[in-house]
């Protein structure tokens, strides 16, 4: 018999409800998984108890319900687990349940919301964000009566017997005037799809059911083909292009992790972060925002991992904090980078055919996280502007003979707009140069700078930041036919004629028959506005105008500098015009110059 008891939940302050409240209110709708996951939990505990042989009753079938009565405001959820004896009640919902509640004021007084949000699994008692009275209607497994517990959201509770004669617990929210959102059968569904969809029991909705309860990951791979990968795949991302290729992570030591790991094809930023890893817990979803969590170039990674090590009800900061998600993230990024070291070992030209969509992300990881370079050194690809790929080492032996430097330094030429830069990637290529293409975006840019870092005894500068003469500095040296004297004089002139800044014009003995003025790209400069992003806007200028000194133009300017300033002009115009650099208003100009002298 179970005796009607009142009681005070032993919470000393009355208005504990309103503060979480407030503090979940984002999240008001994980009530429903946590409901579900105590059923899950409980209906797991009866069939072990089974299976040792310490019940031996009928199992049945163990399906979840959730149930929704519009006109009494109700929502049911109910399972056929080991239920809960009027003691256990007491024990496991007013002791248990509410202590958390009870740490979580007591921390309240002296964390911010997000601490306090993460620390605390609030389980059933999460019920509250939603529900203005819960009843329990519970029957145990044990040949006990059946009772029932009902509270209205004070830390007044009441207990009586019920009727229930079936195994198992109901637990029925009276939903509040303020939650009647949640009255709404597609919200539930939806909440459901999202939480439960990999739930190990069969979870019920109207006639509607939710999910899979063996999902994917949870087989052997032994077990499965291509084609199952690639249907999960689509379930997960309905509008998502194939996959590349996927690892399935199964570990159980030092900690469980079981997941399946996808490779989108990555072509451009755009394209990333569009899908996301989720995070389960015992197949309970948790989260997808695991930017903060994870390597960033891991979150372009889709799939889904699940450990029972990351805890329910965890906010980002929390999880960042968390030991096990940092191991979980290294270990991780160990079967990434092994996974494309065995593909680069397996069929070269399969992982050639690959680089396109995966470069991107195997340079991010290089760029920024020292684990995963280390990792990935030796299977990331450069390309040269004939489309021929190289390891960084295979491309250093091809070029050294032709670009070792005076100084002993191998040197790597570039272009990241070869379309663009094609005159200076034609003279390069004229000298017996290789030229690199690489893309004009962040990730590229900051991979040509650690390259330039990383790799010992390599240079490597853009094709536009020299004359073809300098790009890579020799000890032979061409003559200038001026003298010191005349060669700053030179500078001058030029300087004031084309009204330049004091550093912007430069001088070189170059073959008399090279153009008269060339305009390069100084790469310091390059690099600075690079390291500081906000002075590299559009008003910061690092062209600078390379004169020829031995070009006959220069000597005639010395002679006469009035005489021969529009053919200076013309020169520059010309340099300008061979880089597709020349428009507007100068354009006009030049044609007309160019006209006056056809004429
Ligand atoms: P947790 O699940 O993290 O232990 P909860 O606050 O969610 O914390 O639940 C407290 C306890 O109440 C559970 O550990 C369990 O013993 C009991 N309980 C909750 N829901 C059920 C249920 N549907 N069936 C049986 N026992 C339950």
């Amino acid at each position: 018999m179970v005796t009607t008891e009142k009681g005070s939940i032993s919470i000393h302050t009355e208005n504990i409800f309103p503060i979480i409240k407030k503090f979940l209110y984002s999240d008001h709708e994980i009530f429903l998984r946590e409901l579900v996951s105590n059923a899950t939990d409980a209906s797991q505990k009866i069939k072990s108890l089974s299976g040792l042989g310490e019940y031996t009753g009928e199992l049945g079938d163990l399906e979840i319900t959730v149930k929704l009565d519009k006109e009494a405001k109700t929502i049911t959820i109910s399972d056929k687990g080991i239920g809960m004896t009027a003691d256990e009640i007491k024990k496991y919902i007013n002791q248990i349940a509410f202590s958390g509640a009870k740490e979580f004021l007591e921390t309240y007084k002296e964390q911010t919301t997000e601490q306090i949000i993460g620390q605390f699994g609030l389980g059933f008692y999460s019920a509250f964000m939603v529900a203005s009275q819960v009843e329990i209607i519970t029957k145990s497994h044990k040949d006990e009566p059946a009772a029932r517990w009902i509270c209205d959201g004070s830390t007044e509770f009441e207990i009586t017997a019920a009727d229930k004669t079936e195994r198992g617990t109901d637990i029925i929210l009276h939903v509040a005037a303020d939650s009647e959102e949640f009255l709404d059968e597609y919200r539930l569904e939806g909440i459901l799809k999202k939480y439960c969809r990999f739930m190990p029991l069969p979870i019920k909705i109207g006639e509607t059911h939710i999910n899979a309860t063996e999902p994917l990951y949870t087989k052997s791979p032994r077990s499965l083909e291509d084609k199952d990968y690639l249907d999960f795949y689509q379930a997960l991302y309905p509008y998502a292009e194939e996959p590349l290729f996927w690892i399935h992570l199964n570990v159980d030591y030092p900690f469980n992790l079981t997941g399946i790991l996808y490779f989108p094809k990555v072509k451009n930023e755009m394209e990333m972060n569009k899908h996301k890893v989720q995070l389960y817990s015992k197949q309970v979803f948790i989260t997808d925002e695991l930017k903060d969590v994870m390597p960033e170039f891991l979150t372009l990674l889709h799939g889904v991992i699940d450990s029972p090590d990351i805890p329910l009800n965890v906010s980002r900061s929390y999880l960042q904090a968390d030991k096990n998600v940092k191991q979980l993230s290294d270990y991780i990024m160990r079967k990434v980078a092994d996974k494309l070291n065995e593909l680069f070992k397996e069929s070269r030209e399969a992982y050639e055919k690959k680089w396109e969509a995966i470069g991107l992300f195997v340079k991010y990881g290089y760029i920024s996280e020292p684990k995963f370079e280390e990792r990935a050194k030796d299977i990331l690809l450069v390309k040269n502007t004939e489309g021929k790929y190289f390891s960084t080492t295979e491309y250093t032996e091809f070029v050294q003979a032709a670009q070792t430097d005076k100084n002993n330094k191998v040197v790597f030429l570039y272009a990241n707009e070869p379309k663009k830069q094609d005159f200076y990637v034609s003279n390069a290529k004229a000298k017996g140069y290789d030229v690199l293409e690489f893309e004009k975006n962040p990730v590229d840019d900051y991979f040509v700078r650690h390259l330039g870092m990383k790799l010992e005894n390599v240079v490597i500068r853009s094709v536009d930041s020299a004359t073809a003469d300098k790009l890579i500095e020799q000890e032979i040296k061409i003559e200038s036919i001026l003298s010191d004297d005349e060669v700053t004089k030179l500078k001058d002139g030029v300087r004031t004629t084309l009204n330049l800044g004091e550093n912007e014009v430069l001088t070189e003995a170059m073959s008399p028959t090279d153009m008269p003025i060339q305009v390069v790209e100084d790469e310091m400069f390059r690099q600075f506005a690079h390291m500081m992003p906000n002075a590299g806007g559009n008003g910061f200028n690092f062209t600078k105008v390379v004169v020829n000194t031995n070009h006959p133009l220069a000597t005639k300017f010395l002679a006469n500098q009035e005489a021969n300033a529009d053919a200076v002009w013309q020169a520059y115009d010309l340099a300008l015009l061979s880089l597709n650099k020349l428009d507007g208003e100068r354009l006009t100009s030049f044609i007309k110059r160019s006209l006056s002298l056809i004429s």
